[in-house]
């Protein structure tokens, strides 16, 4: 692969087959940062994803036949590989994404190492079921296989987070796969396709095809070869990719959008509820499918919550991520960053309160930055439930908050969009926390705390936030096929 040099931009190139593989057509990626070029992503299509998948299928008999633990110390060194460069990682995302370098070097790429650490010790651990029917002479028995070639598309909040959460299951599942990153956050994926080698990955069991949705993500889905889709992006995309499947009866796994409630009871320890809230609305810029985006404060403390939340959310420093002291990076696209502007503006066209943030404070920028998709942590209040604001995803560092007075009418509202991925509930009274958690239309669900996760557990989204689950035993079940077998003596 050719790196830049001086001026030159960063070229990247396809993974196929082991080996990296020049596009005829390129697309420009931005750094969000500054505003400029400065990477240049393959525009694959057709003819790349069929070379691709291609090179996973005949990859598949001989990686499929390896035994579990072969598998798993091949993961386990390619989580080692990514950590001893663990800095240069944190760099690229924090270039290509324009999340701050702090929350890089802390969560996306100690989680991508340890999603392949995570896998390559739990898919040791599975065991099949077992019954007898002694009065027929029969056992019946489960036996799990790899799939076959898994096509995967992750988009660009975290992205090699989300990537290698569905690479690390897949292959340590013994399938191959052919990954497609966003087309505006590939330099991380690119990176790790160097290191697999090295790892032990044979060549064609891990292949990536950049370029765009429309014309390389849609050729994945659409090939007949790959009978299972793993996608992780907003509900659209995954609507076009149910059509697009259908008619290979695909096997789809959809981690998509949310509109997350956070619900405030007026017994929450607001010491430890504030400062938590105000990073789940506002951590990697509000780009992380579960930030919080509608706040409910029951009635008796929400003037002292909204004034001491936006105190607090004062205190976030934007500007230019590589400066480890800032809190908000840059927002991925100039175009999103126009759609999630809009979002205010509709709220305040509609009467609400604008408490701090976009439009009401200065935003003051260095001079290297001025030209950056940027936007400061803003705070909408008195915005009524049918608003855009508290029915669409904005994906931005966007929160609105709401009064509210009972626990039935604050839950019917919670309910009352049309996703379900995640919430939170804050209060010391331990069984209207249990009540209110089962009451919510919501995957998740985390009570005085947000973000903590078990990755053994289930992870996913109700409603138009998706369809499956992903976490040590759903993904295993998802990237496997079971069969059932009679034995009678
Ligand atoms: P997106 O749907 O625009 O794109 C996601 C991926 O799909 C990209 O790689 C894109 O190139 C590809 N794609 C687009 N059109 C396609 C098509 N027709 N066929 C095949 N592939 C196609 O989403 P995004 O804007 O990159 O990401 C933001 C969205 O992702 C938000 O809605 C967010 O909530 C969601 N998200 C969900 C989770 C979760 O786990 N539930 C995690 C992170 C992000």
């Amino acid at each position: 692969p050719r790196m830049a040099h001086s001026k030159a931009l960063l070229v990247l190139e396809n993974f196929i087959g082991g080996k990296f593989v020049p596009c005829s057509s390129y697309i420009d990626s931005y750094n969000p940062s500054t505003g400029d070029v400065y990477c240049r992503v393959p525009d694959s299509g057709k003819e790349e994803v069929e070379a691709a998948v291609k090179a996973a299928k005949d990859a598949f008999p001989i990686w499929s036949s390896k035994s579990p633990l072969e598998r798993s110390q091949i993961l386990n060194k390619l989580a080692d590989l990514i950590e001893y460069e663990l800095e240069a990682f944190a760099q690229a995302e924090s270039k290509d994404q324009g999340k701050t370098i702090t929350f890089a070097r802390a969560v996306d790429i100690p989680r991508a190492v340890h999603n392949f650490r995570f896998f390559a010790s739990s898919i040791l651990h599975h065991v099949t079921e077992c019954t007898e029917m002694p009065t027929m002479g029969c056992v019946h028995y489960t036996s799990r296989a790899p799939v076959g070639v898994a096509g995967l598309i992750s988009p660009w909040n975290l992205p090699l987070y989300l990537l290698t959460w569905k690479i690390a299951p897949a292959i340590a599942c013994g399938n191959t796969v052919v990954a497609k990153p966003s087309e505006m956050t590939s330099v991380t994926a690119w990176m790790m396709c160097k290191l697999l080698e090295k790892a032990g990955v044979p060549p064609g069991v891990v292949n990536v095809v950049f370029g765009t949705g429309a014309k390389a993500g849609e050729a994945l889905v659409c090939h007949p070869d790959v009978p299972l889709i793993s996608f992780t992006g907003s509900t659209l995309t995954a609507q076009r990719i149910t059509e697009k499947s259908a008619p290979h009866c695909k096997r789809l796994s959809l981690e998509l959008g949310g509109k997350n409630p956070a619900i405030i009871f007026d017994d929450a320890d607001l010491s430890q509820c504030i400062p938590t809230t105000v990073r789940s609305s506002f951590a990697n810029q509000g780009e992380i499918c579960l930030c919080t985006s509608r706040i409910f404060v029951q009635r008796g403390i929400y003037s002292e919550f909204l004034k001491r939340f936006v105190a607090e959310a004062k205190k976030w420093k934007t500007g230019n991520p590589s400066d480890p002291t800032i809190d908000v990076g840059a927002l991925i696209s100039k175009e999103h960053l126009e759609k999630v502007r809009n979002y205010v503006k509709k709220a305040q066209a509609e009467g609400a309160r604008v408490l701090c943030g976009e439009g009401v404070d200065p935003l003051a920028l260095p001079l290297g930055n001025q030209k950056g998709y940027f936007m400061l942590p803003t705070v909408i209040a008195e915005v009524k439930d049918e608003s855009c604001c508290m029915q669409e995803e904005i994906f931005g560092p966007v929160t609105c908050m709401v009064a509210f007075d009972t626990e039935e009418e604050v839950i019917k509202r919670a309910n009352s969009v049309k996703y379900g991925l995640a919430a939170t509930v804050w209060s010391s009274n331990v069984g209207r926390v249990h009540r209110v958690a089962h009451r919510l239309q919501s995957g998740l669900v985390w009570t005085n705390c947000w973000l903590v996760r078990d990755l053994n557990l289930p992870f996913g989204g109700m409603k138009a936030s998706g369809i499956g689950r992903e976490g040590a035993k759903d993904s295993y079940e998802f990237f496997t096929e079971v069969k059932t077998i009679t034995i009678k003596h």
